[in-house]
């Protein structure tokens, strides 16, 4: 990744991130700034900027640092949130949501980690029994650049004392370098992203290869990591169940199917905006050579037909591989 610039907030200059930071990218300009919302988005800048173009900005998160999730964000019947920690992603997937959704692909880091934790906990107390889940990387991926950010200990620590409460981090990457260091817990899992290896070769631009995945999730299982699946999103494709099933079984050769906590089954869905900032950063993709349709949440999506027999079909074909019903969720749909 090419970093031209470097912002931090005045009153972060001290603070240990920030030195890693520039260290990483030394031919990177340092501009101390007073707050990041006066200049991340403030102009527009491209999404495919990020090839050459990057800028890294070290902030405070402000505002709401924890919310809750979307409606089938995760396993039913049980409170979901998010806490932000980044926005944007050194990746480039081509139906990648932060495409529609910041005026700039320049990366924010949130180092007031402690802030969102106490709020983690807040929200921790709000809920006096049953399981709750807290999801990272809803703005970025989770592990992708955390061996720059290294916030994955105070995570960690708190998580040791919220029992009840459930950790996921989501990831396309095979960056497993810190979470190596540290000691699994009971309440943290590591969910990859996880197509065929056509898709993620299509699609999936600057992420870790499937086989890369299957590597990284294997690493994490001999340490005793929990793991999760997200096939999700799904791109129709002439081969698409033997595309998967070949994945998937390589997969399942290294780690048993039901060692997997649980797997969600998404199709493919964009919002209009994306839909069309998508179609212009990628006019080529075969991705939009698809039939779509409006759908019931006002996104873009397949015909409901050609979604359900996806669905149907990839939910019957991890049946097989050895998954139990009770550990499959359709994410995002109807
Ligand atoms: S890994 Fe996730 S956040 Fe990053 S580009 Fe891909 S879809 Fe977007």
């Amino acid at each position: 990744m090419k970093v031209n610039k470097i912002f931090v907030e005045e009153n972060l200059q001290g603070h240990e991130s920030v030195s890693r930071f520039c260290e990483s990218f030394p031919k990177a300009e340092l501009h101390i700034i007073d707050q990041y919302e006066n200049y991340f988005q403030k102009v527009k800048k491209p999404y495919l900027q990020k090839h050459n173009n990057n800028s890294i900005f070290l902030a405070e998160k402000r505002g709401n640092l924890v919310k809750a999730a979307p409606d089938a964000y995760g396993l039913s019947g049980e409170p979901h949130y998010y806490y932000i920690h980044a926005y944007n992603c050194m990746y480039e997937c081509q139906y990648c949501y932060l495409q529609g959704y910041f005026q700039s692909p320049d990366l924010v880091f949130f180092l007031n980690h402690e802030d969102i934790v106490e709020s983690i906990r807040r929200t921790y107390s709000e809920h006096p029994e049953g399981r709750m889940w807290f999801h990272a990387g809803e703005f970025s991926d989770s592990l992708a650049l955390s061996h720059l950010s290294k916030e994955l200990p105070i995570y960690f620590r708190a998580f040791q004392e919220l029992p009840r409460a459930y950790l996921e981090l989501r990831t396309k990457s095979a960056n497993t370098k810190e979470l190596e260091k540290l000691d699994p817990l009971e309440n943290i899992i590591v969910s990859f992203s996880f197509s065929s290896h056509t898709a993620a070769k299509k699609y999936d631009l600057k992420t870790a290869s499937i086989s890369a995945r299957i590597q990284a999730m294997y690493r994490l299982y001999t340490k005793g990591y929990r793991l999760a699946l997200h096939l999700d999103p799904i791109i129709d494709s002439p081969n698409l169940f033997s595309d998967y099933q070949q994945a998937l079984k390589e997969l399942f050769e290294k780690i048993p199917a039901n060692y997997f906590s649980y797997i969600s089954l998404g199709v493919v869905r964009f919002t209009k905006d994306v839909f069309e900032q998508t179609a212009r950063n990628y006019p080529e993709s075969d991705m939009l050579a698809a039939n779509f349709v409006k759908s019931f949440d006002n996104k873009v999506r397949y015909s409901k037909p050609l979604r359900d027999k996806i669905l149907y079909n990839m939910r019957d074909m991890i049946l097989r591989m050895g998954i139990t019903k009770e550990k499959i969720y359709l994410c995002m749909e109807d």
